[in-house]
């Protein structure tokens, strides 16, 4: 059982499902393709290394020379000719039941946190200055979509990473800062500061969610889902009891990015058409899988054709007269009423009038099949894909 990394601390913390359910590999994305260059830039720039600029893909390389990233260090506390120390992509492990200590894993480890124990929680900050004379750590976070961030002085991962670092270099205070970055590469900081007492709650907060993580993990059914925000980017979405197709298409598709732009928001209005005919797409994809012979479903179900008919009345006239001829006046009058409303609620119940229990069902098929033999039913077939 691993605990839940820094970055997915705040779905965590909100839905206890999404610990436990299987997590599917991330499929990726042009939002976080951009984010991952954008970060291996300022990482490169951060320490130094030459010819970052021309690694960034040309899409986003006007962005990325725009971001000073000296300044932005330098914002943050570290000053290069001091005694602040400055650590690009650092991770860490923190034990709950060991709050006073931490261990940084290494740099640059591209999330691979094989270097951790399963109980101990993990994460990776993208800057962190050691400011050993104030008693200081700063934990900076980058963020260059268009999404909305949680503020630094609530932001579970932000502040989760505050005390793994603190605890990690041995300080006892630490401030937290959101980078966002501007299309242009230009930056605004939020900040926060978190005091001693503050990351023992956020150690006390963290302890318990380990303990609530491992027995939800023990027990036998699948804590609640909680669905929100956070369903964002929930890897275990497609296996989530509370609905992952709307989850996916309303919160896990990129809709926070598009609404943020001229553009996108015309993408939306378009969208808004399409999602009106995403029924007949999804029911087509699964026909087209069933008449291909792909039928198996999770859990050794099977996808298969159904045929439904429905009948409708077209005719109650003809209704009462055939009921009349067949089952006599009483049941006639139940069949069709003196309005002449038949429907197929009366013509059951006409079956019924005088009919033992055993044989209602067949006097019921019986009185149908008459009817639409007279024209007074018309039958429709549909097909719909099932699951048995
Ligand atoms: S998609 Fe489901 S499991 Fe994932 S966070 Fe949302 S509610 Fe929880």
């Amino acid at each position: 059982m691993t605990l839940p990394s820094a970055s997915s601390l705040a779905r965590a913390l909100a839905c206890r499902a999404s610990n436990v359910l299987p997590q599917e590999p991330d499929a990726g994305s042009e939002a976080a393709a951009r984010g991952t260059a954008l970060h291996a830039y300022v990482e490169a720039e951060a320490n130094g290394q030459p010819g970052a600029l021309a690694r960034v893909p040309a899409a986003w390389r006007e962005m990325a020379r725009g971001l000073d990233v000296p300044a932005i260090l330098e914002a943050l506390g570290h000053d290069l000719f001091g005694d602040t120390e400055m650590r690009a992509e650092e991770s860490f492990a923190w034990d709950p039941t060991r709050p006073y200590e931490g261990r940084s894993l290494g740099l640059s480890l591209n999330r691979d946190y094989s270097g951790a124990t399963s109980g101990e929680f993990v994460g990776t900050a993208d800057v962190v200055v050691v400011d050993r004379a104030a008693d200081l750590v700063v934990v900076g976070d980058y963020k260059f979509g268009h999404g909305e961030v949680t503020p630094a002085a609530t932001n579970p991962q932000l502040r989760a990473l505050a005390l793994y670092a603190a605890r990690a270099h041995r300080v006892s205070q630490a401030r937290v800062v959101v980078i966002r970055g501007r299309e242009d590469g230009s930056c605004w900081l939020d900040a926060a500061e978190v005091s001693e007492i503050e990351l023992e709650r956020i150690a006390e907060t963290l302890a318990e969610l380990a303990g609530r993580v491992v027995a939800d993990a023990l027990g036998h059914q699948t804590p609640p889902a909680t669905p929100g925000a956070h369903c964002r980017y929930c890897r275990a979405a497609v296996h989530c009891p509370e609905g992952p197709m709307a989850l996916a298409v309303a919160q896990g598709t990129g809709l926070i990015d598009l609404a943020a732009t001229a553009a996108g928001r015309g993408r939306l209005l378009q969208l808004r058409d399409f999602a009106k005919r995403l029924p007949d797409l999804i029911n087509e994809q699964l026909r087209a899988a069933v008449a291909r012979g792909d039928t198996a479903l999770p859990g050794g179900a099977a996808l298969a054709l159904e045929s439904t008919t429905k009948r409708a009345v077209v005719d109650a006239e003809a209704v009462y007269q055939n009921t009349l001829i067949n089952l006599g006046p009483e049941a006639a009058e139940v069949a069709a009423p003196l309005v002449r409303a038949a429907t197929m609620d009366t013509i059951k119940s006409a079956a019924q009038v005088g009919a033992l229990k055993g044989e209602r069902a067949t006097r019921k098929q019986q009185l149908v099949d008459v009817l639409l033999r007279a024209g007074a039913l018309k039958a429709s077939t549909s097909e719909s894909v099932v699951a048995r």
